[in-house]
C-alpha cells in the first residue's frame, strides 16, 4: 500500500477542530490558540482513510497529503 505523508499549515488553520475529532492519532490541537498539531506525519495504513477524509473535510484546506 502507498505511503502517506502528511503536512499541515497551520498559518491556515482556523481551529475548527474538525480533524482531531476525526483523526486524534494523527492530529490535535494546540492549548494555546486551538490551531492544528501535527502528531504523526507518515501515519499507519489503518488510518488512512481518516486522514484523507479529515484534508477533504478540513475548512480551511491546511491539510495536505502526498502519496509515495
Ligand atoms: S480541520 Fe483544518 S482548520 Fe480545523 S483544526 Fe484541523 S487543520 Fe485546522
Amino acid at each position: 500500500m502507498a505511503e502517506l505523508t502528511v503536512t499541515v499549515d497551520r498559518d491556515a488553520c482556523c481551529g475548527v477542530g474538525r480533524c482531531a475529532m476525526t483523526a486524534p492519532e494523527v492530529f490535535a490541537q494546540r492549548d494555546a490558540d486551538g490551531t492544528v498539531e501535527l502528531l504523526e506525519s507518515q501515519p499507519p495504513p489503518r488510518l488512512h482513510e481518516d486522514v484523507l477524509l479529515c484534508a477533504e473535510l478540513c475548512p480551511c484546506s491546511a491539510i495536505s497529503v502526498h502519496r509515495s
